[in-house]
């Protein structure tokens, strides 16, 4: 039986990839490139809906690296949408080698995203990964040049699909016939497509290119405020004052009140933390404070060190 590693994001599009390979008999193995900005354990379930099992494989630090300097850019947000795809299709091209996979397919659609789902990127990217013809994708193969496995007729071009553009009339009608219960939008897992977000790395891109993953984690659990190379946390609830506790680093501050309130997170970049820092800190933890104790101020414990 021909097997196909199809790369999956658990979005519509993924799905259907997958069920139109699995009807012409193929092996399909979904795989999810799992990144600091776009997690897996949420992705499971959409796989299971088509009776398949996730595999995971992170490649966060590699990631990490195209989303601060990105050669093809940006899209629409901080979202590096054409590097962060060669990455994985160079990833799935390497696993595809090793395990003896026939091809690889995506969920792709031609013009749907107008930054990434363009045929010339298409072709560029199977071009400088030397998979030309090694690309399947079913939703749009009938608009693309005959791939490898229909001239070898592991599949059959008949029974792709044609569809083009951003109306998602065709695959909302596939998904009826498919029968699938639980599906989600394209992309809506990925945080680096998050206008709010995107605007908090930017700022952290500005006063630290080189920011780490633990950076960029930080500016999604709570209230963020930058001023000048120091960023402030501010806990929105206990789950956020819990990961902001376990994402400090030794050079940070963290203050935590023992009245009910947020915990904040002070982290400078090239600066000390002085006084003066820690004060305004303070005041936004109050600020954000429903009840606070007679004398507040002396109610928040400062930590800080390994
Ligand atoms: S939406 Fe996120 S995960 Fe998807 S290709 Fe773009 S950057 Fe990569």
């Amino acid at each position: 039986m021909a097997k196909a590693l199809v790369l999956f994001s658990g979005g519509i599009d993924s799905q259907l990839a997958c069920l139109i390979l699995m009807k012409q008999g193929i092996e399909v193995v979904p795989i999810f490139f799992e990144t600091y900005f776009f997690k897996g354990e949420k992705v499971k379930r959409f796989a299971e809906e088509i009776g398949l099992k996730l595999r995971i494989e992170d490649i966060s630090e590699e990631h990490l690296k195209i989303v601060q300097n990105p050669p093809h850019g940006y899209g629409k947000n901080m979202n590096p949408c054409i590097d962060c795809h060669m990455l994985m299709i160079k990833k799935a091209k390497e696993i595809m080698e090793k395990e003896g996979f026939d091809f690889i397919a995506t969920g792709e659609v031609l013009d749907e995203r107008p930054f990434s789902q363009r045929r010339t990127v298409f072709e560029e990217m199977e071009k400088t990964l030397g998979l030309e013809g090694k690309i399947v994708r079913p939703l749009s193969q009938k608009l693309l040049k005959v791939s490898e496995p229909e001239l070898k007729g592991i599949i059959k071009r008949e029974e792709m699909l044609d569809i083009r553009g951003q109306s998602r009339k065709i695959q909302l009608k596939l998904v009826k016939e498919f029968g699938l219960k639980e599906y989600k939008t394209p992309a809506s897992g990925c945080i680096l497509t998050d206008p709010e977000y995107a605007k908090r790395l930017k700022m952290l891109k500005n006063i630290n290119p080189n920011f780490d993953g633990n950076d960029s984690e930080i500016l999604r659990n709570g209230r963020v405020l930058f001023e000048g190379k120091t960023i402030f946390v501010v806990g929105r609830n206990e789950i956020e004052n819990k990961r902001l506790e376990s994402l400090r680093k030794p050079n940070d501050v963290m203050l935590v009140p023992d009245f009910p309130g947020p915990s904040v997170l002070i982290r400078g970049f090239d600066n000390k933390i002085d006084e003066e820092i820690i004060n305004k800190g303070k005041e936004l933890l109050l600020n954000y404070s429903k009840k606070q104790n007679k004398d507040p101020l002396n109610s928040i414990k400062e930590i800080t060190g390994a």
